[in-house]
């Protein structure tokens, strides 16, 4: 069976949008309004020739109660049946209490993680993604999902992972 990639984070930093980027079309649904995905919906991927399943989940957040609280189920179960996990924090708002406890529950996961600092649109942007350093989960991986920016160095790196 092809390895399993779980793609997670708080509402509204770019999972979705990152998910069609990786699997190269339009399918994951990305909204401006936070809590779309509900919950994992599974992709096939293909990377030189490598081929691979890229799971989207919902905004992830610690303590939620009702639907919050099932929507961050799911994306823990994500986690538990992947191969490795790509953990996304929106750069141009920095690591926030969300973000740090999504790292505890990382930690807890012993999943492989690929820290990415998404909507570095622009060069002008890398010095937010390097703020991320202080999550504690190594180098921070600027991207832009929106625009393909260094979208295939992180797909050579989520192989590697794989
Ligand atoms: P999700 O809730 O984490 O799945 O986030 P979405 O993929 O639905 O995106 C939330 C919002 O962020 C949408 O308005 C996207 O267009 C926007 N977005 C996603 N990636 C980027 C990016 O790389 N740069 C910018 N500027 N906006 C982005
Ligand atoms: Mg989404």
């Amino acid at each position: 069976p092809a390895p399993i990639l779980a793609v997670v984070g708080r509402p509204n930093v770019g999972k979705s949008t990152l998910v069609n980027r990786l699997i190269g079309r339009r399918q994951a649904v990305v909204e401006d309004v936070p809590g779309v995905t509900r919950d994992r919906v599974p992709y096939d991927a293909n990377w030189n020739g490598r081929r691979f399943t890229v799971v989207d989940t919902g905004g992830w957040e610690p303590d939620a109660k009702d639907r919050a609280a099932a929507i961050a189920a799911q994306a823990e179960a994500a986690i538990a049946t992947a191969d490795a996990v790509v953990f996304v924090v929106d750069a141009t708002v920095g690591a926030t209490d969300v973000d740090e406890a999504a790292v505890k529950m990382l930690r807890r996961s012993h999943k492989p993680v690929i820290l990415v600092a998404n909507k570095v649109d622009n060069a002008a942007l890398e010095n937010e993604a390097h703020g991320l350093w202080s999550l504690g989960l190594g180098e921070p991986h600027p991207i832009s999902a929106l625009h393909g920016r260094n979208s295939g160095d992180l797909l050579d790196l989520i192989l590697a992972a794989l």
